[in-house]
């Protein structure tokens, strides 16, 4: 039920769990994270409150400067652990609030391309969708501009890739998303989130994603596409959340 990203200039796990604990007012079953490390998606989920994550994180930490975190108010699948966001293929994960709703349809077809589900959340389909196109040759950004048309429902989504640990793109339809603009200079940061609430401890300018848009977000700066994949611009606003 609330989503975050950070493309970090320093480490993003504690920053994470910090902006799903200022979402926890809309309440949730689960939660869950993945960063990019030395080529490798950490990933670490787990039931329940916020506080199991973190014992999770202590037991077992998850470096890196890039990542993704969740807290899943659960819609398909009890809320477990394995149906925890993010979900993720050997070369992507995402996080998803909202609903899949022709989820069974596209589970099917990618079941019979054998590809293997972990989850019986209708979430997992995107991870799957985008990683066939990565795995085809398609780079990021050609693999979710594929992927969104054939996604019916509501969705906001962050995505994280293995072999681009310097990206993250987001989409939404139906769900809020908002893009924030950290730092620039030396060392730039750029943001993710549910809602301006969520990024207020990192920074106060946001540009609220419209209808359909999706946007590829790097340390340095992002490129929003309206649903039709035109290039946008959006306006950047004071967020005015409190830190
Ligand atoms: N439908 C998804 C699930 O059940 C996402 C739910 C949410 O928005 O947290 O995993």
């Amino acid at each position: 039920c609330g989503i975050i990203g950070i493309v970090g200039s320093a480490s993003v796990a504690d920053r994470l769990v910090d902006g799903l604990r200022r979402m926890e007012y809309r309440g949730y079953d689960s939660a869950g994270l993945c960063t990019l490390h030395e080529g490798t998606l950490v990933r670490r989920r787990a039931e329940g409150k916020l506080a199991n994550l973190a014992r999770v994180l202590e037991a077992d930490p998850a470096p890196g400067h890039v990542g993704i975190a969740h807290t899943r108010w659960a819609t398909h699948g009890a809320p477990t652990a394995a149906n925890a966001h993010p979900h993720a293929t050997g070369e992507v994960a995402i996080v998803h609030n909202g609903i899949i709703e022709n989820f069974k349809e596209l589970r099917a077809e990618l079941a019979a391309q054998g590809r293997l589900f972990e989850s019986e959340t209708d979430s997992e389909v995107v991870a799957h969708l985008i990683s066939a196109e990565i795995e085809r040759g398609a780079d990021p950004l050609e693999a979710v501009r594929d992927v969104l048309p054939r996604l019916r429902g509501a969705f906001a989504l962050a995505i994280a890739f293995r072999q681009h640990p310097d990206l993250l793109i987001g989409a939404r339809l139906g769900s809020p998303l908002v893009l924030g603009y950290g730092p620039e200079g030396e060392e730039p940061e750029m943001y993710l989130g549910s809602d301006a609430l969520a990024l207020a401890p990192l920074t106060q300018r946001i540009t609220y994603l419209e209808e359909g848009d999706w946007v590829v977000v790097r340390r340095d700066g992002a490129q929003i596409y309206d649903s039709e994949n035109n290039p946008v611009t959006r306006e950047i606003r004071a967020s005015g959340a409190s830190a």
